[in-house]
Parts: C-alpha cells; sequence; structure tokens
C-alpha cells in the first residue's frame, strides 16, 4: 500500500482532499485501500449486518425526477398500489423470519388519504407485530405534523435521499420547481432529527457531469447534516428518463460501481458508527456487488419482501435485480451471500445507528 493511502487511513480527520484522493483509487492501490478499510472496520465495529425486509408499496409519484423511472412523466410506467393486508402480510414475513425490521417505501404523495393510510399503517403493522419489528419508511418530502404523526405512529427511522449536495447539479438532475427544491429537502432532513427519527440520506454515483470533488462533498455533507444512515448506490440509466440522453457521457458502469464501493469505505472511515446500506443498484452492475459493499463498510442490507407480480414496476432504474424471486428465495439467498462476505447476521435484532444514540449523549 502507497504511504499516502495508509497516512490518510490513520487520520483523525478526512479533508475534502483526502477523500477525492480515495474515490478517485484505481487498480492496485483501490483494492488495497478497500482490504484495508474493511478489516479496520469489521476488527472495530464487529461482523454484524442487519436485514431489513424491504416492501415498494406504491409506484405512484406525483415529481418528476430526471433519473427515475416511475417518475410522474413516464406514461410507460405500470402503475401499482399493493393493498393494506398483503403490505401487513409482508411485515408479518419479516417479522416471522427474524429480519428484525422493515423497510416502507413508495413513490412520493403528500395528499391526506396517502399520509392517513401510511398512519393507519404503521399502526397495524406494530400491532400485528406485537410491537417487535423495527419500521423505517421512505416516503418523501412531508410536513412536520405529517413527520411527527407517523413517528408517534411507529416509524423510528425515515430515509431521504438528497441524490447530490451540490446544488447545481440537483437542478440539472430535478426541475428546478417548487416541488423539486434544494432547499426544501435538506430542511426536511432536519426536521426529521428534530422529531426524533434517526435520520438517513444518500446520493448517486456516477452521474452526469459529476465529479470526485462532488462526491467528497456528499460525504462531507452526510458529517456535516450529523446523519445517522447513508444509502448510496451506482446511477443506472433508464431509458425513459430524461437523463437517458447524456447515456454516452456517463462513467462505464464498472467505473461506477468501482467509485460507489471506493465512496463506501470512505464513508466508513469518516463517520465510523452509522448505518450503512448495500444498495440493490450495486447488484445490477456486479452479480456480487452487495456483498462487497458488506466486506468494505456496510452493514445494513435489504431483501425485497415486496409480492413478486409487482416488483418488476418499481424500476428506478432499469435491470434491477431479484424482481422475479419469492420473499423466501429472496431471504435464503441473502443469508448465503451474507455469509461469503464473512459476516453474520444480526437476526430479530432492529440494528439500530450507534450515532443516533451517540449523539443523543452529546447533545446532552
Ligand atoms: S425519485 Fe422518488 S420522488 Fe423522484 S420521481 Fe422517483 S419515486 Fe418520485
Amino acid at each position: 500500500m502507497s504511504n499516502s493511502i495508509s497516512e490518510i487511513i490513520k487520520k483523525e480527520k478526512l479533508n475534502k482532499a483526502d477523500l477525492s484522493y480515495l474515490l478517485s483509487l484505481e487498480g492496485k492501490e483501490r483494492d488495497d485501500f478497500l482490504k484495508q478499510t474493511g478489516n479496520h472496520y469489521i476488527n472495530s465495529l464487529g461482523k454484524k449486518v442487519y436485514f431489513r425486509g424491504l416492501v415498494e408499496f406504491s409506484n405512484y409519484c406525483t415529481k418528476d425526477c430526471y433519473y427515475c423511472g416511475i417518475r410522474k412523466g413516464n406514461s410507460s410506467s405500470e402503475r401499482y398500489d399493493i393493498d393494506d393486508e398483503a403490505i401487513i402480510d409482508a411485515a408479518k414475513f419479516a417479522h416471522e423470519n427474524r429480519y428484525g425490521s422493515l423497510v416502507l417505501q413508495a413513490g412520493e404523495r403528500s395528499d391526506k388519504i396517502f399520509t392517513d393510510r401510511v398512519t393507519a399503517l404503521l399502526k397495524e403493522i406494530k400491532k400485528a407485530t406485537n410491537g417487535e419489528l423495527g419500521i423505517t419508511i421512505s416516503l418523501g418530502e412531508q410536513t412536520e405534523e405529517v413527520y411527527q404523526e407517523w413517528f408517534n405512529a411507529g416509524a423510528h427511522r425515515y430515509l431521504l435521499r438528497i441524490e447530490t449536495s451540490n446544488k447545481e447539479l440537483y437542478y440539472k438532475i430535478h426541475p428546478k420547481d417548487e416541488q423539486h427544491n434544494f432547499e426544501k429537502r435538506i430542511e426536511c432532513l432536519r426536521t426529521l432529527q428534530k422529531v426524533g427519527f434517526q435520520t438517513g440520506t444518500g446520493v448517486m454515483i456516477g452521474l452526469p457531469f459529476q465529479t470526485y470533488d462532488q462526491l467528497a462533498d456528499d460525504l462531507l455533507f452526510f458529517k456535516a447534516m450529523n446523519v445517522d444512515m447513508v444509502g448510496m448506490g451506482p446511477f443506472i440509466e433508464h431509458t425513459e428518463t430524461p437523463l437517458y440522453k447524456y447515456k454516452d457521457d456517463l462513467w462505464p458502469l464498472q467505473r461506477r460501481f468501482e467509485v460507489a464501493l471506493n465512496m463506501i469505505a470512505s464513508l466508513r472511515l469518516l463517520m465510523p458508527d452509522i448505518n450503512i446500506a448495500a444498495a440493490t443498484a450495486l447488484q445490477a452492475i456486479d452479480p456480487m456487488g452487495r456483498e462487497k459493499a458488506l466486506r468494505y463498510g456496510a452493514n445494513v442490507i435489504m431483501p425485497n419482501i415486496t409480492p413478486t407480480t409487482h416488483r418488476k414496476d418499481y424500476t428506478l432504474y432499469e435491470n434491477k435485480p431479484c424482481t422475479d424471486e419469492g420473499a423466501e428465495d429472496c431471504s435464503n439467498c441473502l443469508s448465503i451471500r451474507v455469509e461469503m462476505a464473512g459476516r453474520e447476521i444480526g437476526y430479530n435484532q432492529w440494528g439500530d445507528s450507534k450515532h443516533f444514540f451517540n449523539r443523543q449523549i452529546d447533545k446532552q
């Protein structure tokens, strides 16, 4: 390993130049960096990996993000909305299979029919699983009142990805209008923290126009926002979206994948006590993508337990893996994969972010 990499890894505080350098690594130097970071991380935080059963319960969305396959403007997307009974059954499946936690995700809606429905669902899921199943939700920008209502109903973690912390780039991948407002996104993250959620965000890696410096800034943004969890993965272009026109200007898929792992390992150095998810998009590029993420810093994995009939329709990007496996197959396959990565599954554990509790102590 080159001197500069081992020196950077040992540093107490990583700056933007350090991070940019780590993100740009290639070849043998990169392999050494990942290996060393992975070993260091497992030695200090242990081998546990936590399961979150993922239910993508609706792909109706009121927004029009330029990268997303289920954006409102994509008229060729087959829309679905799974009924409450099937969602509760999926939650019971997660509970019976000792997943510890559930993630409820859908396209963004903020009408009262939808927000009331989610409140009722959260209460039902808590009841059906004796309050034992932890619940993360990822349902976009909402008012403080709605966040509070969902928190009171039983959700305790919230994932709201910023997608890029660079304002200029944000408006290249979103329409510049009231519905897609950069500052509002940040404000929502602060509101989630104020309400008491373990709060997560994340970015895409390998977007058109994106640079290593901007990605380094994304990592520093996570730190400055004091987030508890991060989910990030490679950008994969979708044919039915406006960003598809830049397909020839992107990093090759393999490079996007490599930089995504560099991001995970660098973030683990920068924020040792947060939860980092091994995103499914990694596996869309490399069949062992999620296992590699677990080796180099990720500690959360999300088996997809959405009923299979609808799984193929929740395509934020194309070639999404595991869209035709039943929940049981998905779970068995993942257990083996986690073990292959030399990690252990924390069955029946919520696997909360240690950072969340550490920041509560810091506040006192
Ligand atoms: S990224 Fe989320 S909010 Fe944006 S269009 Fe897709 S589902 Fe809707």
